[in-house]
């Protein structure tokens, strides 16, 4: 006999059908769920009210079931549009497994490769460009032709884990920021920004112009501030913002020079990275403490030593230009909730 767990087991079903969706479809979804058990068992009356309460309480009630299963229907804000999307995602897995169904490890291996440039990418511009996207084959040593490389590459897009823009780089899309969360979480905490206000990840959106100030809002929780609550400071440091948004600090896309290819790679601890080949053996890992008080602590390390002087030259003729970013001990502070 048909009960209202069969609303939540529809409805799961429903969304597992479909990866990512929108807000307002998950709710169409719902309603359809509840129609469809009700219309199994004619005693049946299961109520559908379409509130912000009753929602609440309906994926409470779901995310109560899911949590014994290390899964979560998760909602996250689309970082250009603001809309709610959600997605049923694994809470538990450090590692990109959501992608084995549909790709080989070597294909995999390559995505992991990206998503490290995009998230070490200068200046927080968390992206890359299409030529150095296919360049990791070779510095990653994947094994794999080029033009397979830019078949995987459409296909990373076309499937909804990478996002191509006009200028033609790739970042993360929604659907890698919800799905992959636990995996960017455990490899890319000292990268991984916050937003101010909504305190979602951040890959896309503005900068608080002033030095050591940790701020960073979605474009659509700066409107927000702005437009509808009339702000115009800093909710963080106070100081008075620019009128215009486009003078404030971009974080993503906008935030990439020509000139930013240059490869990063991460010193990750002994016996684990396959990056150690890069790192020229005889120096220790640089520890993100030695740059305090550098202005720029944003890396753990560089690509290559070699060429760090004139990385850091160029570094600080862009301070003058551009506000420092926070220092890790006020990152990880404000990280904590
Ligand atoms: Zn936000
Ligand atoms: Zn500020």
């Amino acid at each position: 006999m048909p009960t209202i767990r069969d609303v939540d087991r529809v409805f799961l079903q429903a969304v597992l059908s479909r990866g990512v969706l929108s807000g307002a479809l998950a709710k169409v979804l719902w309603e359809k769920s509840v129609e469809v058990v009700n219309a199994a068992d004619e005693g049946l009356d299961i109520e559908f009210v379409n509130n912000d309460d009753a929602w609440n309480v309906f994926t409470t009630r779901i995310n109560n079931t899911l949590d014994k299963l290390d899964l979560e229907f998760r909602l996250v804000h689309d970082e250009l549009s603001g809309r709610d999307m959600y997605a049923l995602v694994n809470t538990k897995g450090d590692e990109v497994a959501q992608l084995a169904t549909d790709y080989t490890p070597i294909e995999i291996a390559f995505f992991k490769a990206i998503v490290e440039q995009i998230m070490l990418a200068s200046r927080e511009a968390y992206s890359v460009s299409s030529l150095a996207a296919l360049r990791e084959l070779t510095f990653a040593k994947i094994n794999m032709t080029k033009s397979h490389g830019e078949i995987v590459l459409a296909s990373f897009v076309s499937k909804g884990w990478l996002m191509k823009s006009i200028r033609g780089r790739y970042s993360l899309s929604t659907r890698s920021l919800l799905e992959l969360q636990p995996y960017l979480k455990s490899n890319y905490s000292e990268e991984l920004r916050e937003c101010t206000l909504c305190m979602e990840i951040l890959t896309r959106g503005i900068a608080c112009p002033t030095a050591n100030c940790n701020t960073r809002l979605h474009f659509h929780c700066f409107k927000n501030y702005r437009q509808r609550q009339g702000r115009k400071n800093c909710p963080s440091c106070q100081n008075e913002w620019p009128r215009e948004i486009k003078d404030l600090v971009p974080v993503g896309e906008e935030a990439a020079r020509d000139g930013d290819e240059k490869r990063r790679v991460r010193v990750r601890s002994a016996g684990v990275s396959d990056d150690e080949e890069e790192a020229p053996e005889d120096s220790p890992p640089r520890k993100s403490s030695q740059r305090k008080g550098k202005g720029k602590p944003r890396r753990k390390a560089e690509a290559d030593d070699e060429d760090e002087d004139e990385e850091e030259e160029e570094e600080e003729s862009q301070m003058q230009t551009q506000p420092s970013h926070p220092s890790q001990t006020q990152k990880r502070r404000s990280s904590r909730r």
